[in-house]
């Protein structure tokens, strides 16, 4: 097998990878994706091939996999075992938060990843877990080369009121600012959309929705994100599987104040017991809520389609229109009736939805006659961050000399 390039999105009790062969021309090839799942629990290693056929599936021994260091270090063995004498020409990492500094991909060293850890408390379900990735990779291959992919970057450039946190300014000069996140999924899509809507709706007003376990609506112009409903942290906007979305901040003044809940206790109780696993008492997961009966699991759905219509209206206030509506990630790719009640919903803007288009997962679910175009597109964080990793470490270049 030829090098290849890892891409790792290292999370608290997982670790996603995917392996890309370096092209001879054109797009890099996904050969393999997998996951080590359980971590400190019942780590299991799964991994499929790019014709999506399973190519690995184990369980690994619970003693070695406690850690994120652990996971990687299974994973290089993995690697080793399979891909034999290939190298690894560089690792692209997914991390959540790259703060104001960070405005795109950037080549890990010491001195960035100091500045990394002072965001921590800005995304602390994720970033520990990046960063320990990190680590883990620079202690076992320090000669590989890594880079950071931050789902923060491509909405940097937005306006200052769109980034402002209208709080008094010394506070505000100590970081506070909307950063919006999801941005490698947003720059996915801003990037094919060229080859799938036609040219003046690509260069137009078109709002993405990113539903997944996280979800957030981005407004784009000209490939561009103007605004987006994620704000400081991952906290803001919609409603999500375990997050509230926003809420009146006098709400967890209250949590602290009035029912005496310590900082940890609201901690959780925002990142892991809201949204629709806290209205539904049930899950966080979509596709158990809409098979279900019990009346708070249809009120976590409707309140899910309520907030994403909202906030559509919301972001095509900021974008003075819209020509189209793009739906991508989990929910978005795969729940035809999620699509259908947030399109009705949006029908004043004039979307009209093709409902046997959308049944069938279409490219395009909007009628002939509808003035806004709506889309299905399936994002691919990991290639956004393959295509990251090679250009800033000059892959496709090093093989052009060889
Ligand atoms: P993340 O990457 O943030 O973990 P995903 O983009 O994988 O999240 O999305 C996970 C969500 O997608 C879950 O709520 C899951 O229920 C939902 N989902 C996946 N398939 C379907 C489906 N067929 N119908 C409804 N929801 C679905």
């Amino acid at each position: 097998m030829d090098d290849y390039a890892l891409v790792l999105n290292a999370g608290s009790s997982s670790l996603k990878f995917c392996v890309f062969m370096r092209p001879e021309k054109g797009e890099w090839r996904l050969e393999a994706r997998g996951q080590i799942e359980g971590i400190g629990t019942l780590p299991k290693l799964s991994v499929k091939g790019e014709d999506g056929q399973r190519v690995a599936d184990e369980t690994l021994d619970a003693t070695s996999v406690r850690d994120g260091s652990g996971a990687v270090e299974s994973l290089a063995q993995w690697l080793r075992s399979t891909y034999g004498g290939s190298r690894v020409l560089g690792v692209g990492h997914r991390v959540v938060h790259g703060g104001a500094h960070f405005a795109g991909p950037t080549i890990l060293n010491a001195e960035v990843l100091e500045k990394l850890e002072a965001l921590i408390p800005l995304a602390p379900l994720h970033q520990p877990y990046n960063l320990a990735a990190i680590k883990a990779v620079f202690e076992r291959l320090p000669d590989v080369p890594q880079v950071a992919c931050f789902d923060t970057s491509f909405h940097r450039g937005q306006s200052a009121v769109a980034e402002l946190v209208p709080l008094p300014r010394d506070l505000r000069k100590k970081g506070l600012q909307r950063y919006g996140f999801h941005g490698l999924s947003y720059e996915y899509i801003a990037s094919v959309l060229p080859e799938v809507v036609p040219p003046g709706i690509a260069k137009g007003r078109v709002i993405v929705a990113h539903l997944g376990s996280g979800a957030s609506l981005c407004a784009l112009k000209e490939g561009k994100s103007l605004d987006s409903t994620l704000g400081f942290t991952a906290l803001d906007g919609l409603c999500m599987g375990t997050r509230p979305g926003s809420i009146d901040p006098g709400v967890v003044l209250h949590l602290f104040q009035g029912l005496k809940l310590s900082p940890k206790d609201v901690e959780t109780i925002l990142y892991k017991k809201s949204g629709l696993l806290g209205i539904s008492g049930i899950s966080n997961d979509m596709r158990d809520l809409l098979g279900r009966s019990e009346p708070d699991a249809p009120l976590a759905v409707d309140y899910f389609v309520y907030r994403v219509a909202k906030e559509i209206g919301a972001l095509t206030a900021v974008l003075g229109g819209i020509d189209a509506l793009v739906f991508t990630a989990g929910i978005g790719e795969n729940s035809p009736e999620i699509r259908q009640r947030i399109c009705e919903k949006s029908a004043w803007l004039g979307i009209d939805v093709d409902s046997l288009a959308n049944e069938t997962r279409g490219t395009r679910i909007s009628t002939t006659r509808s003035k806004v175009s709506v889309w299905v597109i399936p994002t691919n964080e990991e290639l956004m961050i393959a295509r990251h990793t090679a250009s800033l470490l000059g892959l496709k270049r090093a093989r052009a000399a060889n």
